[in-house]
């Protein structure tokens, strides 16, 4: 089945393929680093991930940009709290997003732009807007005239014809059915941080940033463009508006949006204090990899509820498929294969392969794979399941690996690194040479008391996890 999405901007199920030659030029939109991100926000850069990955498998190159919201007002309000200046205060945050999105095992977009280094390219954006007279200033302010931009409400569907003129907004998040002039260029206010630049003192409203950072990276018009249902509107709205009164070309050709991770019956989000940051969970001793696949089990346009029941459960089907993979592993089968079972390999990968293609399907795609271990485990059990089967039954849990990237377990928290391990075998090797066998010793048994067993081989020490 031929790679599709649904497109928020056609309300369709489209056939997905680059525009020009195999690399796909993708923007989401990333963080805003006031805080540390909740799981919420996590299961939108899981999506992205899995957009990421899967792309890969149809055979795309990927060219993806990712902005770092590094300056807005909740930003100002933290930092000036914590008397820290900005650029401190979020690289404290950032450097956060960068750790937890490394143990969810995110994949770096190819580039990560952050607002504050983009600043002079923004205020040249402003000002040829303000020559095809898309802008008006106010106050200090300079507001997108939306108005100006008559295709206005196209991607969330809303028709704002009637009421384009008039009140304008100061903040970047605003209700649905408010069309609002929204600023592009905001005045400060008391001691709030600011750039002197030629259209005035001041900083840029969320949404120029990533029209500029996409554009300057990607080119005019973008393959997809994603992020969570709730930057539709007015955020993904108002990037078109901005974009294309730039360029005069369609800003992005596919809009995908994912659905919220809920919490009894709400949207998981800090200002109903009703979530949970990957550290809490962590904290609690639930691996970051059952988070992960938790937040990837339900198909990305269906909004997910979230339990720690829930979490339990994406542990337990975790280990039931790195059980499978350590049965085929170890176990030693009859010689030969057995056809029926290799067809029904055949089968579960292919029918994995559709579901991911079928607007990234995710639920559907595990279904395959329990199904195939289910019929595994009990084709090993009546002895049906041959050697020769093996190959290809590993084959398909790489391939389910490669997508949803839950079957090496994690380095629990405060456990050795690999290069920390190495680093005490060398001392341990060099205590030796110098004849200190105590201390030796002491470092093989302090290394056994956190589950790490050193072999002496032939060929030099070598370690395992036990
Ligand atoms: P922010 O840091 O607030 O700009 O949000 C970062 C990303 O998380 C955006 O793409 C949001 O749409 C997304 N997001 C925020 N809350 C949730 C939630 N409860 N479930 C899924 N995605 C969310
Ligand atoms: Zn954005």
């Amino acid at each position: 089945m031929a790679l599709r999405f649904y497109n928020t901007l056609s309300q369709q199920v489209e056939d997905f393929t680059p525009a020009s030659q195999n690399t796909v030029r993708m923007y989401t939109c990333g963080p805003t680093v006031y805080d540390f991100a909740h799981i919420g926000n996590f299961r939108t850069f899981t999506f992205v991930d899995l957009l990421r990955k899967c792309l890969r498998a149809n055979g795309f190159q990927l060219n993806h940009v990712m902005n770092i919201t590094d300056v807005d007002d909740k930003i100002i309000r933290n930092a000036v709290a914590s008397h820290q200046p900005l650029a401190e205060y979020t690289k404290t945050y950032t450097d956060a997003f960068l750790d937890d999105c490394a143990a969810l095992r995110l994949e770096r977009p190819e580039r990560l732009a952050s607002a504050t280094e983009h600043i002079p390219e923004m205020v040249a954006a402003i000002q040829r807007l303000g020559d095809g007279q898309h802008t008006y200033a106010s106050d200090g302010s300079v507001y997108f005239k939306i108005a100006s931009f008559p295709q206005y409400g196209k991607l969330s569907h809303n028709d704002f014809s009637g009421n384009l003129a008039g009140a304008r907004v100061d903040v970047d998040e605003y209700e649905k059915a408010d069309a609002r002039d929204f600023a592009l260029w905001k005045t400060p206010k008391d001691d709030e941080p600011f750039w002197d630049t030629a259209i005035g003192p001041g900083r840029p409203g969320w949404h120029i940033e990533c029209s500029v950072m996409a554009i300057k990276y990607l080119g005019e018009t973008l393959d997809i463009h994603a992020g969570g249902v709730d930057l539709i509107f007015p955020h993904h709205e108002n990037e078109i508006a901005q974009s294309e009164s730039l360029t005069g070309k369609p800003f992005s050709r596919f809009w995908l949006h994912a659905e919220f991770l809920m919490v009894e019956g709400q949207k998981m989000s800090k200002s109903l204090g009703n979530y949970y940051t990957l550290r809490d969970l962590m904290g609690k001793g639930h691996a970051p990899e059952s988070i992960r696949y938790l937040l990837a089990s339900v198909p990305y346009r269906k909004s997910l509820n979230f339990t720690i029941e829930g979490l339990k459960s994406a542990a337990i089907a975790i280990k039931r498929l790195r059980d499978f993979k350590l049965r085929l592993e170890t176990e030693r089968f009859a010689e030969g294969l057995n056809e029926k079972m290799a067809v029904r390999t055949v089968h579960a990968s292919q029918a994995f392969t559709d579901s991911l293609n079928d607007d990234l399907n995710t639920a559907e795609a595990l279904a395959a794979v329990f199904k195939f271990v289910r019929d595994a485990n009990s084709a090993m059990d009546s002895g049906e399941f041959r050697a020769g089967n093996t190959p290809a039954a590993l084959e398909f849990l790489a391939l389910f690996d490669c997508i949803f990237d839950v079957l090496k377990p994690s380095v629990k928290a405060g456990g050795l690194s690999d290069s920390d391990i190495e680093e005490r075998a060398a001392r341990r090797t060099a205590a030796k040479k110098a004849r200190d066998f105590a201390l030796a010793d002491r470092i093989r048994d302090e290394l056994l008391e956190q589950g790490i067993v050193l072999e002496d081989t032939k060929s030099g020490v070598r370690w395992k996890r036990k």
